[in-house]
């Protein structure tokens, strides 16, 4: 039995057929459930669904009603750029197509908000007519069945997945091919765990075979964070260590930290600007420190500072950090791994 037709015996036996938009099907009854079900659950969809349709049971009805209103009826759906589209959508329908919904595959997808799967959808569920389909559900659907890797969104797994939609959707009963696909995808080849015993390609689904549905679609891969590297300057006379308030934007914002050096050329520097004498200088273990956006590999370096110290205190932009006693003020996450550091340095010594 070829893919279509395991997939028609089993959509005459399990699958969905009572939905509201499943009744008294046409191009735009179908196009609202489907704009509604893009982002939101069958069960939520349902009551909105009604509603809507009772508030606007045509495209006419639609496009004359004013935005404010297409948008109460969708309050609590979200993604209302939907609620928009399907407005301006109906607005043109009535204009251009003297109010009847466009039967031709490039005029819905040129319609707004409207693309290539949603026109199949539309003019397949309602109309019976061929066109292959590719909704989140049937993605996995065919990724698993053919183990095509790559991850929605990637240009060659999409261009491979509506290659195989093409070749399996049959000319003769469309609607309910698409229909059993997004069915099969929804309830049986779930996201989680797929209830492979219970589908109708099981038998030659490669994904199953070989016991990697798991890996089916891929996910997208995460992007490399960036590395940045800065020198934390540790001043110490082994009793206080010298900190700096941090400007209240950029990293760590307004919190309490070390003087910074891009190179070791710098400290020397700095410590001149500061007006203090290093006697000596220790690189402690370096360590690395993620943000959102990047990882920061943070070089500690101890520099032992000759006599006691006594200068630049004013407790606003800087103070000297009693290793003992603490202070009462908002450390920089990296301020508590240094100054632990520099605690097990001076008990080490
Ligand atoms: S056999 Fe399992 S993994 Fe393959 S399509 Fe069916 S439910 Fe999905």
């Amino acid at each position: 039995m070829s893919f279509s037709s395991q997939v028609l015996t089993w959509f005459a036996e399990q699958g969905r057929k009572h939905f509201p938009w499943q009744q008294n099907k046409t191009p735009y009854r179908v196009w609202i459930s489907e704009i509604m079900l893009q982002q939101t659950q069958v069960t939520t969809v349902i009551p909105y669904y009604q509603r809507f349709m009772e508030s606007f049971p045509t495209v006419v009805d639609l496009a004359n009603a004013d935005e404010d209103t297409v948008l109460h009826h969708w309050t609590g759906l979200g993604y209302y750029a939907r609620a928009r589209n399907l407005h301006k959508a109906a607005q043109i329908i009535r204009d251009e197509y003297e109010g009847k919904f466009p039967e031709d595959i490039d005029s819905v997808m040129a319609l707004p908000g409207i693309g290539r799967s949603t026109a199949g959808a539309v003019l397949s569920l309602s109309l019976n007519q061929s066109h292959p389909i590719l909704d989140g559900n049937v993605k996995r659907v065919l990724a698993r069945y053919f183990a095509e890797s790559g991850y929605p969104g990637q240009s060659k797994f999409e261009k491979a997945l509506w290659a195989y939609s093409e070749e399996l959707t049959p000319q003769d009963n469309a609607a309910d091919y698409n229909q059993a696909m997004m069915d099969i995808g929804a309830t049986v080849c779930t996201r989680g765990k797929p209830l492979c015993e219970r589908c109708p390609v099981a038998l030659n689904c490669r994904a199953q075979r070989t016991g990697t549905t798991d890996q089916y679609p891929g996910k997208k891969p995460k992007k490399e964070k960036p590395v940045k590297r800065t020198h934390m300057l540790l001043f110490t006379d082994n009793e206080q260590v010298l900190m700096y308030k941090r400007p209240q934007s950029g990293i760590w914002g307004g919190l309490w930290s070390f003087y910074e050096a891009e190179s070791e050329e710098q400290i020397v520097t700095i410590a001149a600007e500061l007006g203090l004498e290093v006697q000596s200088q220790e690189l402690l273990d370096e360590f690395r420190h993620t943000f959102s956006h990047f990882h920061l590999d943070i070089v500690p370096v101890k520099l032992q500072i000759q006599g006691q110290a006594t200068i630049i205190n004013d407790h606003q932009s800087q103070l000297w950090y009693h290793l003992q006693h603490g202070a009462d003020i908002g450390l920089a996450a990296s301020s508590k791994t240094l100054l632990a550091k520099l605690t097990t340095s001076k008990e080490s010594k």
